[in-house]
């Protein structure tokens, strides 16, 4: 009796280790197979992986040279532009569209930039707003430095000078200046000094803040993210980066850092929406440049992000 009881409790024992084992092993099937979201933004929702990509797909090189023209190219005071990197192409804004979109006079952006800003205008047309700054070529942006090292020099060592006109104004070829997709803001007409962040003081600024995605534009060094982008002094300053890559960075909420360390990590994320998904790869490059999937029937837009990878938009048309 004693023997077919503890037979009896060894195989429930047995059962039972099966079923923990099974359940484990199909929870993490589960893991593996749903779709793990990131962020909802509206009808809008992002995952991490490729989802919905034809299994065939031809695979297509891109040349350094191309993905260098790109949207998403990363410069800060450690990683400068790249040597090589094509000449940007800038047109002054005022000449290309008037006061259709308010510029100073001298302020010059790429194109599609220009687009993209009169695109924002038409829906909003910033009345209380000046683009000051657009690109700068390396000797102005060298210039600028000087400038601020003479002012700190009335009042401090020459190191600490130098060492304050860098804090303020990158070396030359570490500004997203030298990028015909930055610019910088001004408000004009009654503001709300009370607030702390610029943003918030007039209404062009408020409404920027919740439409300037829309148009493909991010706030590139917001305030809060200090401590990941290291730079303090450029909260009006704006970049273009395309609707998909703004659209990301609207709904997570990520700065640009943290949306290139993401895309390092994860390698692909899909943005599923009413009117189309759509799948961004990231892949790292080499000397040549990089290659990327292209299902037939969809449309991509690549760019380097000068940190050793490539990116690809893929668009199902
Ligand atoms: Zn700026």
């Amino acid at each position: 009796m004693k023997k077919g009881y503890r037979a009896a409790l060894g195989l429930v024992l047995i059962a039972l280790m099966l079923m923990l084992f099974t359940g484990a092993y199909f929870r993490e099937e589960t893991a593996v197979s749903a779709r793990v979201l990131l962020a909802q933004h509206g009808e809008t929702s992002v995952y991490v992986g490729a989802q919905g990509l034809p299994e065939t797909a031809k695979m297509t090189h891109f040349s350094r040279q191309t993905l260098l023209k790109g949207q998403l190219l990363y410069v800060n005071q450690q990683t400068p532009l790249p040597q090589d990197m094509p000449s940007q192409q800038a047109r002054n804004v005022r000449k290309m569209v008037g006061l259709y979109v308010p510029a100073a006079q001298d302020v010059s952006l790429s194109e599609e930039t220009i687009y993209a800003l009169c695109d924002l205008c038409a829906d909003n047309p910033l009345l209380r707003t000046w683009i000051t700054a657009g690109m700068r070529a390396p000797s102005e942006q060298h210039a600028l430095q000087d400038a601020a090292f003479e002012t700190y020099r009335k009042t401090m060592t020459t190191a600490a000078a130098l060492s304050a006109a860098r804090r303020d104004v990158p070396d030359s070829g570490h500004s997203e200046h030298q990028l015909a997709t930055c610019f910088d803001l001004q408000f004009t007409g009654a503001l709300d000094w009370s607030c702390q962040d610029a943003l918030d003081r007039g209404t062009d600024g408020l409404w920027l803040r919740e439409n300037a995605w829309r148009y493909g534009f991010i706030r590139r060094y917001p305030p809060e993210k200090a401590m990941l982008t290291g730079v303090q002094n450029e909260s009006l300053h704006f970049r273009y980066v395309g609707r998909e890559h703004a659209l990301v960075m609207q709904a997570t909420g990520w700065c640009l850092e943290e949306y290139l360390d993401a895309l390092h990590t994860y390698g692909a994320l899909t943005i599923a929406r009413e009117t189309g998904d759509v799948v961004i790869l990231c892949v790292p490059m080499d000397a040549l440049g990089a290659a990327f999937p292209m299902p037939e029937g969809y449309s991509c837009l690549v760019s380097a992000d000068n940190l050793g990878y490539a990116v690809c938009v893929l668009r199902g048309d």
